[in-house]
């Protein structure tokens, strides 16, 4: 009998551990922990994302779950300048910037299962307390908390019906904050028995210019903090600038009891797509799945076939046949986190093109002191894209870069804001309604041609909030994204906006040429807009950059680059 069903049999009323679903098979599914230490940035979710990836190569089911120590409920309200991009999932959830990670090295759509903070794990937990759930005892961190995190991995493992979970934990073992997920992962692999259970630690070791050689204390004593922790891991994966010696992992291997073959090296590489390919020369995933009595599984053909394929990414990727220069403008330009998914897209659009992209960003706070600038700064880019956004802040020098692009028909490409600002820009200066205006940039505005419009947030049942997630865009036949998206009529993209075009100035603009082709269907939001007199001018009210993937491009990003090139 596993523990799990001997506890359930012994302890009647259930008093101290989770309640587990009742189609839950205890053996079925495993489960891989991933644990940063020394310091946090090391890239828990890219190396998580890989090590996944690599599995999921051989033909194994996976799924990946990120557990946030903070208490807000989503991403939603946090700032992208402290915490990177809010990343938006098909379903409508805003998460951490690691889901899209996760989405793009599994080429999978992930769903609000695969996302869990603490807010959301208290949250269950009053709530149950509120419904007299606990029998009359007290509501405790151990075992309510806890046990609502193990509920959360096992109902992830049922419905997603993954061989392997991977859990990355949010944060360095030894903050406060994540504590409750630590102990959650101790007593799941007590519960599910140690052979359905990897721990893995992400470590760092320090190599001090002033000494040239590599340190291993730091790893050392952020691993004494897991095992403090009741957690001995099995796998311990070292972050470093350069290569790990064979001194370092030795050291370590002796001070964490983690065999010798099992500490890792994971040193600097230029690009993220290398990193699965070094995962399997230290042999990382055979390690892995021998510990979870998995090998059998191994499907090498569909391996073969699916390493054949990235490895033409990689090569795309270090091989450029040319090179190209796009101003992107931006109000955080120094936190390149906070465009994450759109610095990938490109990515994946330039390995398509095979040609290497340098981003210039532009702070269009700069050009509105001063828009004679304007022309100066857009001299050496060879199409410039103005990202989504909030407020005010170099709204006015983003509307005067899109002027110039469009005047010298220079590639544009607009997302979410920025195809709000082209149609201020268009309406402003084509269809000369000088005051042209969106309500988010002033309020009592006269001409309210970007607004929030309640009544029609009504028909989509949405409330007066942003609007969120996946949805279906009708695309009009014969327009230039007709074309890019493969001549489908419906396509699905992803949303987060509260503002849109207000339909009483559609006639308007589009009488002078502008072409919306992309809709809502059966209600009047603007999704697309094209300009058919330039090479390439176009906006989307969704981020295209969220469902761009290394080998699947999004199309407005291969549109966009191809214009550039020509
Ligand atoms: N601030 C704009 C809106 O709310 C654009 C949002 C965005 O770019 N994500 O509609």
């Amino acid at each position: 009998m596993s523990i799990l069903a001997s506890l359930a049999s012994k302890s009647g009323d259930n008093e101290f551990h989770t309640p587990i679903p009742k189609s839950y098979i205890v053996g079925k599914t495993k489960y891989v922990f991933t644990f940063g230490t020394v310091m946090s940035g090391l890239g828990k979710g890219i190396f998580s994302s890989a090590l996944a990836k690599t599995i999921q190569d051989k033909g194994i089911k996976v799924t990946p779950i990120k557990c946030e120590g903070y208490l807000n409920m989503d991403s939603g309200t946090l700032n992208p300048f402290r915490h990177g991009e809010v990343f938006v999932l098909d379903d409508g959830m805003e998460c951490d910037m690691d889901l899209g990670t996760y989405e793009r090295f599994l080429d999978n759509n992930l769903t609000k299962d695969n996302y869990s903070t603490s807010g959301q794990i208290f949250q269950q937990v009053l709530d149950k307390e509120r419904n007299g759930e606990y029998l009359g005892r007290d509501a405790q961190i151990i075992p309510h908390v806890t046990g609502e995190i193990k509920l959360k991995l096992r109902e992830l493992a049922i419905k997603s019906k993954a061989d392997i979970v991977f859990i990355e934990i949010g944060g360095t073992v030894g903050d406060f904050e994540s504590l409750h997920f630590i102990e959650a992962s101790r007593e799941l692999a007590y519960e599910e028995g140690k052979e359905n259970v990897v721990f893995i630690a992400l470590t760092y070791i320090i190599e001090p210019k002033t000494l040239g050689e590599q340190k291993s204390k730091a790893a050392q004593l952020g691993i004494h903090k897991i095992i403090e922790h009741g957690i001995q891991p099995d796998i311990i994966a070292c972050r470093a600038s350069s290569p790990v010696t064979d001194k370092i992992r030795e050291k370590i291997s002796v001070y964490s009891n983690v065999p010798f073959e099992r500490i890792i090296g994971l040193h600097d590489l230029p690009s993220i797509y290398l990193i699965p390919d070094l995962i399997k020369k230290s042999k990382l995933d055979t390690h892995l799945l021998e510990m979870l009595n998995f090998t059998n599984k191994i499907d090498s053909t569909l391996e073969k076939k699916e390493i054949k394929k990235w490895n033409a990414l990689i090569n795309a990727i270090q091989n450029p046949k040319k090179e190209l220069t796009i101003g992107i403008t931006g109000k955080y330009t120094q936190i390149r986190d906070s465009y994450a998914s759109l610095i990938k897209a490109l990515e994946h659009a330039s390995a398509f093109h095979e040609i290497k992209i340098n981003i210039k960003w532009i702070d269009t706070s700069d050009l509105e002191k001063n828009p004679d600038k304007t022309k100066e700064e857009l001299s050496d880019v060879s199409g410039i894209i103005v990202p989504g956004g909030f407020g005010t802040r170099g709204a006015e020098g983003k509307i005067e870069c899109i002027k110039y692009v469009r005047e010298q028909n220079i590639p544009y490409l607009g997302l979410c804001y920025g195809f709000q600002m082209a149609v201020l820009e268009f309406a402003r200066n084509v269809c000369k309604i000088p005051n042209a205006q969106s309500t988010e940039l002033e309020e009592s505005a006269k001409q309210k041609v970007i607004d929030i419009l309640p009544e029609q947030k009504k028909i989509e049942g949405l409330g007066g909030n942003m609007r969120l997630g996946g949805k279906d865009v009708e695309v009009k036949k014969d327009t230039a994204a007709y074309k890019l998206y493969d001549n489908k009529t419906s396509i699905r993209e992803r949303f987060r906006h509260r503002y849109e075009v207000n339909p009483e100035f559609i006639p308007k603009l589009e009488e002078k040429g502008l072409v919306f082709s992309g809709k809502a269907p059966k209600h009047p939001i603007m999704q697309i807009l094209e300009l058919p007199t330039n090479k390439f001018h176009v906006g989307s009210q969704f981020h295209p950059e969220f469902t761009s993937r290394p080998l699947k491009p999004n199309p407005l990003f291969k549109g966009f680059i191809e214009a550039c090139l020509k």
